[in-house]
């Protein structure tokens, strides 16, 4: 028996946890995510860069950074093969009792005191990641859902009616492992079931996965609100020879519990029925006493107890559930117990508590808590679970996972994929219906053009509608394919589990730049569009990573900017294209890196999100739900392009077409436009961009950064842009569009993620980023003697 740390156990070894290291939220997630003294573990394998680990433990894969495992102490299982733990969950007996649906056995219906009728029954569905939370909500609500965020934070909130009944409200909440506040959205979860009453819970538990599932379960049944846990993915389970007694689990966990499949739409009907029932007829959780007195001398037990009974008026004073109060007191949540506004007294006394149950345990106050409730689970578990041998679903996802985050095969493979999405949506699909979108408006346009000219309306009038308005919400909509399509993909990916590989692997290099391996995907997004990119963020578990993401985006450049590059490239650097090309591209990235760098150091402090992540195994993703994102994503594109961009185009269609004295111009050089571009001329003469057209076609890039080209050509006909410019200003003109601000629907985007604050921030400090660059790599072009 050997003691050494997780990080030096090797690939394959099997070990058990002694102790857990480490300090505050992320301890606290880590023993929340089962990783206890007593809970034995397999190292599967190393990221191809070498760090992070994947784990295994109870029964599901984890990811871990090296410098975490280093604060976790274990012994090595002296020959135990790494399958071993899967091998000894074989049958032990066979199933007596039918697979889906008990309808409402344990619970009589039509008792207790009901609610008065017609009074709004709300729902809060809570549950792990991967859990097929959304597949259930989609399930229960059919089609009719209400998208908003939780107030104060960026976290997507969806409600809906259960259908087939009336009066009722279920509130999809952010997916979480543990009532803790490790995470914002953890934070969220817990808030609304502690400020919102809910009038009942549905807590979804993936039945693959039910140790760690039920962690989260244990935490709610202690809120005291009438819950009824659906047991899900009960296919998988019960097509690898797995099942659940779920009537002796009722019994043990004092809620109705109803067998589903969410994705094959099984049970979904009685879990509706039983939710319902237990709101209408208020019955909370028979049971909430997990601590007992025979466990390990009843140390725990007493501790809670003890607790319960110094805070309970504090607690009702409150507002707070008391068993939930008093694992959180012990725990040493501090949220919680500032809200018992506990005096000094009442603080010493539980200390004293707590600290004789830490003796008597021999366990640290969060290890004993944690340990008190996977306690619980394993007996739950072992009296009414029959656990497969591994799963199909499992092996496959080995099977797949050689390749996918092989050594030498993942990064091939990720770039590979995604030059296919890219390519299919920039070249193909997106580009298809896109050409369709614009032909579809320029016919409109045509048709109201015609329509206003016969009609002899106002020139002014006629002018804002189709040269404002037209043109610019029209050159905005094209987005929407684009967008559609992506998402499309990045759901593919998402539900079937790739992204968390990916994340996986790219974790350590991104690290370097103080972000985590989620980040990775929003950012190459922004190659493609910064407008997803920035809607793409939004599944990052952090409010820093996820603000640091949004600011990088811009530095990929995007799509749009690709004319803008062939349109010099083709003038002045024939035959040198790729690797102008190419440079830009690098260009933006180091100065992105650059970014992340001062950042870190400076607003964005501290460290990324620790990476403990679960691996789920790769699944199908439903039909359903892909389409439920895009209509979403498309829904929330459409509406900021109804308001911020035409209020933008409009904008500058009116300094386009007026003078100062609000008289419409003939010649665009008299515009208000063209004044205030004269204004910037002196700004951009530096950059050797001292022209009031270049000035001009760069502010309409701010609407988007494809008309910068078709700007140019339309104010300098005649003359010809070839005969203005140099090479030398054809490079700055190159960079400088490369790095100043992103267009109008990508800030409209990042104002609705971050807030026009931060908005109107990016706007500046891209516009000085690219002028200072610029500047700089004029004066060493001009040292090097380029004209
Ligand atoms: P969420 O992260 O909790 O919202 O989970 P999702 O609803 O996105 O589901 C995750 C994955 O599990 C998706 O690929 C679903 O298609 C799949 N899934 C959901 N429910 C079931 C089920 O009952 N059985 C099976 N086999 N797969 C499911
Ligand atoms: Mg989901």
């Amino acid at each position: 028996m050997e003691s050494m740390t997780l990080k030096n156990v090797k690939v394959g070894s099997s070990a058990t946890v002694e102790a857990v290291g480490g300090t505050g939220a992320l301890r606290q997630h880590l023993l929340d995510m089962g990783v206890i003294p007593g809970a034995e573990l397999t190292v599967m394998k190393l990221a191809p860069m070498g760090d992070p680990m994947q784990i295994r433990i109870h029964g599901y894969e984890l990811t871990l950074r090296l410098a975490d495992a280093e604060n976790i102490t274990v012994t090595l299982a002296e020959g135990a093969k790494p399958e071993a733990e899967q091998e000894r969950n074989a049958p032990r007996r066979k199933p007596d009792h039918p697979g889906l649906g008990e309808t409402g056995k344990f619970h009589p219906k039509g008792s207790g005191d009901p609610l008065p009728e017609g009074t709004l029954l709300s729902f809060a569905l809570v549950g792990n990641q991967n859990s097929g939370k959304t597949t259930l909500f989609n399930q229960l609500t059919g089609s009719k859902q209400h998208v908003g965020n939780f107030p104060g934070v960026t976290v997507d909130r969806k409600d809906g009616a259960v259908r087939g009944y009336k009066n009722t409200r279920i509130t999809d909440l952010p997916g979480i492992y543990s009532m803790s506040p490790y995470s914002g959205e953890e934070l969220v979860s817990r808030n609304f079931v502690l400020d919102d009453k809910p009038t009942g819970i549905i807590n979804i538990v993936d039945v693959t996965n039910i140790e760690r599932n039920l962690y989260l379960t244990m935490q709610l049944l202690e809120m005291d609100v009438p819950t009824v846990v659906a047991l899900n993915m009960m296919d998988e389970l019960t097509g690898n020879g797995g099942s659940v007694d779920v009537n002796a689990m009722e019994e043990l966990l004092g809620v109705p519990v109803v067998p589903i499949s969410a994705a094959k739409d099984q049970g979904v009907d009685e879990l509706a029925a039983h939710a319902v029932h237990i709101a209408r007829f208020r019955e909370k959780p028979l049971k909430q006493d997990f601590c007992s007195r025979e466990d390990n001398g009843g140390a725990v037990h007493q501790c809670l107890h003890a607790v319960m009974h110094l805070i309970e008026d504090h607690a009702e004073k409150a507002g707070i559930p008391l068993r939930f109060a008093a694992s959180k007191v012990v725990e040493g949540d501090k949220l919680i117990i500032e809200k018992l506004e506990l005096d000094s007294n009442e603080k010493e006394a539980l200390e004293h508590i707590i600290v004789q149950m830490e003796h008597e345990r021999g366990l640290d106050r969060s290890a004993a808590i944690a340990d008190m409730r996977f306690s619980y689970i394993k007996k739950v578990c072992e009296s009414c679970v029959i656990k497969p041998r591994e799963s199909r679903e499992h092996k496959r996802s080995r099977r797949i996972d050689k390749v996918l985050t092989g050594k030498y095969t993942a990064l091939p493979i990720f770039i590979l994929i995604m030059g296919l999405v890219f390519f299919l949506t920039f070249n193909v699909i997106g580009y298809g219906l896109q050409q369709l979108l614009e032909l579809g408006i320029g016919k409109l346009s045509e048709l109201v053009d015609g329509l206003l000219t016969a009609g002899n309306v106002n020139p002014v009038l006629h002018g804002l509608i189709i040269d404002g308005i037209f043109e610019g919400v029209g050159s905005v909509l094209s987005f929407l394919p684009i967008i559609v399509t992506l998402f499309f993909f990045l759901s593919l990916l998402e539900d079937s589990g790739y992204i968390a590989r990916v994340a996986f692997f790219m974790d350590k290099l991104l690290r370097r730049i103080g972000l985590s391996g989620r980040s990775i995907v929003p950012m190459l997004i922004g190659f493609g569009c910064t407008v997803p990119a920035v809607m793409a963020t939004r599944t990052l578990p952090s409010d820093r990573d996820r603000r640091m993401t949004i600011l990088l985006t811009p530095f990929m450049s995007c799509t749009a900017k690709l004319p803008i590059y062939s349109f010099f490239v083709s003038a002045f650097f024939k035959g040198r294209g790729g690797l102008i090309m190419t440079g830009l591209y690098l260009l933006g990235i180091l100065m992105g890196i650059l970014f992340a760098l001062v950042a870190k150091m400076t607003a964005f402090r501290g460290e990324a999100v620790p990476f403990v992540m679960e691996l789920p195994n790769y699944r199908l993703p439903s039909p359903k739900n892909v389409l439920q994102l895009l209509w979403e994503k498309s829904k929330d594109f459409l509406q900021r392009a109804f308001t911020v961009i035409l209020i933008a185009t409009v904008a500058v269609w009116f300094l386009k077409s007026f003078d100062f004295h609000f008289n419409l111009v003939e010649d665009s050089h008299d515009s208000m436009l063209a004044a205030i571009a004269s204004l910037l001329v002196p700004v951009f003469r530096p950059l050797g961009l001292g022209d009031w057209r270049i000035c001009t076609s760069l502010i309409s890039g701010f609407i988007a950064k494809e008309s910068v080209v078709s700007v140019m050509e339309v104010l300098f006909t005649g003359e010809g842009v070839y005969a203005v410019m140099t090479t030398l200003t054809a490079v700055c003109m190159l960079v400088f569009s490369l790095l100043y601000t992103p267009c109008v629907a990508s800030i409209a985007a990042i104002r609705r993620e971050l807030g026009g604050k931060w908005a109107i921030g990016v706007v500046l400090w891209q516009c000085g980023i690219a002028w200072t660059v610029t500047l700089i790599i004029r004066l060493v072009c001009m040292l090097c003697g380029m004209r």
